[in-house]
């Protein structure tokens, strides 16, 4: 434990000092507020240096909050993986689908997201990559990839053609 010292400030309009400190006090003690970034300062150290942070509290929550369902999901992967996850655990892993990197296939698949990833296939004549189902001219800067997005799947000419039989 250290003794440290919290500094927090806002800048608003007002009629007068009172009212300026009446609204102040209205928005530290708004639970939906986002006026929640402090200056710390903790005053001494060993070598008596100050050691300031200024701390955005909602930004550390949210990464804080992050850092759990990151956690959470890789303790789901490996219940997956070691072939014993529960219905609870299955349904823990839908509730956090949002969450999951699209490039995340084996998760996305238990999650029960149906695959909506793009197709991407390389073209014979300009050698970079287009949308599947994209028929125009290959200089088209903005329908050639150097490289597929994350989480995209590559098909391959024969493949189309399998799917446009069918
Ligand atoms: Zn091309």
């Amino acid at each position: 434990m250290a003794t440290y010292f919290v500094e927090w400030n806002i800048e608003l309009d007002a009629e007068s000092h009172l009212e300026a400190a009446k609204e102040a006090l209205r928005i530290q003690r708004d639970p939906d507020s986002i006026a929640t970034i402090f200056t710390v300062t903790k005053p001494r150290t060993g070598n008596n240096e100050r050691i300031i942070r200024v701390i955005d509290v909602l930004e550390a929550e949210k990464e804080d909050n992050r850092n759990e369902i990151r956690d959470r999901l890789e303790y789901l992967r490996g219940e997956i993986e070691a072939e014993r996850i529960s219905y609870g655990e299955l349904a823990e892993l839908q509730s956090l689908a949002e969450h999951i990197d699209p490039g995340d296939v084996l998760l996305l698949e238990w999650a029960g997201v149906s695959e909506t990833r793009e197709q991407f296939y390389e073209c014979g004549i300009c050698g970079a990559f287009h949308r599947v189902g994209f028929d125009g001219d290959c200089r088209d800067d903005r329908e050639r990839f150097a490289t597929v997005p994350d989480g995209a799947e590559i098909v391959t000419m024969e493949e189309i053609e399998k799917e446009d039989l069918t």
